[in-house]
């Protein structure tokens, strides 16, 4: 399958996203994988915060790679740098109903939301991001893309576009599918969203310094004040982790914070154990990226040369369709 995925550069990844980017590493392992940077979708929300943006995207590139997806196998590239998206999102624009885009589930929610956050995204790109969003996928003629449920209203609108264009000109594109990704909930240190805004993260690149002063900062059962109290796990962040990070180790965990038999200080030195195990080779295979002058920049431009290649060819069978 030709599958597609794409990430906006918001800064360093957390491990909040690395079961994302685990799928991504099997999916490329038996499908033709395009991995972007959106940093248009960025602009749609954070239009007036670029001086970071060139930054950002490098870091998130190097965050992919330190991972293991593999630029060999798969495409990754920036979705500036390929200008066809944006002339394929307007060829879109013109026939596509407003209404079809004003009827997106979150669009009136997370203008209210950001409006509450002091942001107006009351604005053309932000409530057509979706549709560069369609444009994005079908470029490639994308036969699936991994989603969150949260996405899904997204792809079903993608493959409207897909049905209209195809009835109004010419069968040109597939209607792709959704591969439902199934991704853990990772809740930040505070037991919140994981978020750089609530300063709750563990970032992938974190030192095993850091590491456990984060750990030993999360938020457990406020009921336990003696090693001995009894304890509940299920409204315990650190528990939380074990259960993704640790999963052998949960049972055990378990029975003894509910019988009083472990204090939360060796709790966390477990957990802090684990994920140190988990985060010291991406964090050395950063560290070896990073190291390597204009290598991050070299995988991008091989990347943007595959993606453009790719891009033009369905531009020119779309100009085709449409008689441009
Ligand atoms: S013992 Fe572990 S699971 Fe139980 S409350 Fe403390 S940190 Fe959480």
């Amino acid at each position: 399958m030709r599958i597609l995925s794409g990430m906006r550069p918001t800064g360093k990844l957390h491990i909040g996203h690395l079961s994302v980017l685990q799928n991504w590493v099997r999916l490329q392992a038996e499908n033709k994988c395009f991995f972007f940077v959106a940093d248009w979708h960025a602009l749609t929300t954070a239009y007036d915060e670029t001086r970071e943006l060139r930054q950002n995207v490098r870091e998130i590139v190097a965050d992919w790679l330190a991972v293991g997806v593999d630029p060999e196998r798969s495409t990754i590239f920036v979705q500036s740098h390929i200008l066809e998206h944006a002339e394929l999102h307007l060829l879109f624009s013109m026939f596509t109903p407003l209404s079809w885009l004003e009827r997106v589930p979150t669009y009136k929610d997370q203008v209210r939301q950001l409006g509450e956050q002091g942001k107006d995204v009351r604005t053309y790109g932000f409530l057509g991001y979706p549709l560069l969003q369609a444009a994005d996928i079908l470029i490639y003629r994308a036969d699936a893309v991994p989603v969150g449920e949260d996405q899904l209203p997204h792809i079903e609108l993608c493959r409207e576009i897909a049905r209209r264009f195809n009835h109004l000109y010419d069968a040109v594109f597939p209607e792709p599918q959704a591969l439902l990704a199934e991704t853990a909930f990772v809740p930040g240190i505070d037991g919140r969203k994981m978020s750089k805004s609530y300063g709750n993260v563990i970032s992938l690149d974190v030192g095993p310094e850091e590491l456990g002063r984060l750990v030993r900062l999360m938020i457990t059962d406020p009921a336990r004040i003696h090693k001995t109290d009894p304890g509940h796990p299920e409204v315990c962040t650190v528990y939380a982790y074990h259960t993704i990070y640790s999963p052998t180790a949960v049972p055990e965990v378990e029975a003894r914070c509910r019988g009083g038999k472990i204090g939360c200080v060796a709790c966390k030195a477990l957990l802090s154990e684990a994920l140190e195990q988990m985060l010291a080779p991406i964090r050395a295979k950063r560290a070896e990226i990073m190291a390597r002058p204009g290598y991050v920049e070299e995988v991008i431009a091989a990347g943007d040369a595959r993606a453009r290649e790719e891009a033009r060819a369905t531009m020119a069978l779309v100009r085709e369709a449409m008689r441009i």
